[in-house]
């Protein structure tokens, strides 16, 4: 975090992780990972003045290991109790979104598809209940797949602006605009990409500080320094950077970010 804020950082979105190396298969396990993630946001802000918004909801990868080892319908009930959970937190303000939400990346059996899309189901529903975005982790989508996304959301009540595409490789064409927000994969390439685009899309880099995957994904200074790189040049880059930095927060999540002593560096 030392580094990130060296670098120019001043906010982030933290989301949840597993922390104890095994699947929860007790709600008691997701709460210890919440107060740990709400836990890691204060100790950072204490540490380093970054401010950091916790984001949390029962990873949906878990339900495929969880189910294994507790049975399908016990891991489906495990998996909304835990979204309810979170909902909780942020309604207490402890939390900003769910995240991340959505379904397995890869092939799984027809059940667990099946249990997959009613546990993202739920979500989507206390997402709307709490009225907090959900930053949504799912195979990379083309058009038609962030066009379906948009319509899923907006079946359990949530509209597609409240429904962050986290981790996406590939420019959205804004026109074709499903609602969907891209969390871009901040990619020099990429960023260069959508640069001019207008809000709401935001930039990330899936940091996971994993001493055993070293350079597995973008260090967590790459946003700070992509958004340097955004400010210099011409008389736009003022406009450039409030995109994705202000007006999709605002946008997206409905407040501004805070910003301690006037402006920020
Ligand atoms: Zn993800």
């Amino acid at each position: 975090m030392e580094r990130f804020r060296a670098a120019g950082g001043t906010h982030l979105f933290l989301a949840t992780q597993n922390y104890e190396g095994s699947v929860p298969t007790t709600l008691e396990q997701y709460r210890r990972q919440f107060e740990t993630t709400v836990d890691l946001a204060h100790q950072s802000h204490a540490a380093t003045g970054v401010v950091v918004y916790p984001v949390l909801a029962p990873y949906p990868i878990d339900l495929v290991g969880t189910s294994g080892a507790i049975g399908v319908a016990a891991a489906i009930d495990l998996q909304r109790a835990a979204l309810d959970l979170a909902g909780g937190y942020v309604r207490e303000r402890r939390a900003v979104a769910l995240g991340e939400v959505g379904r397995p990346h890869f092939p799984v059996s027809p059940d667990l598809q099946a249990a997959g899309t009613e546990v993202f189901g739920h979500a989507l529903v206390v997402a709307r209940e709490v009225g907090c975005p959900v930053v949504v982790h799912s195979a990379d989508l083309d058009a038609d797949g962030y066009a379906a996304l948009g319509a899923e959301a907006r079946k359990a009540g949530l509209t597609a602006d409240r429904v962050v595409k986290h981790y996406s490789r590939h420019r959205v064409d804004p026109s074709g605009a499903t609602g969907v927000v891209p969390s871009y994969l901040a990619r020099r390439e990429l960023v260069r990409d959508v640069a001019s685009d207008p809000a709401p899309w935001f930039l990330e880099t899936d940091f996971l500080d994993d001493p055993a995957r070293p350079g597995a994904v973008l260090d967590l200074t790459t946003v700070p320094r992509r958004a340097r790189a955004l400010s210099e040049g011409d008389a736009t880059a003022g406009e450039r950077l409030w995109n994705p930095f202000v007006r999709s927060v605002e946008r997206v999540y409905g407040w501004r970010p805070e910003v301690e002593g006037g402006t920020a560096p």
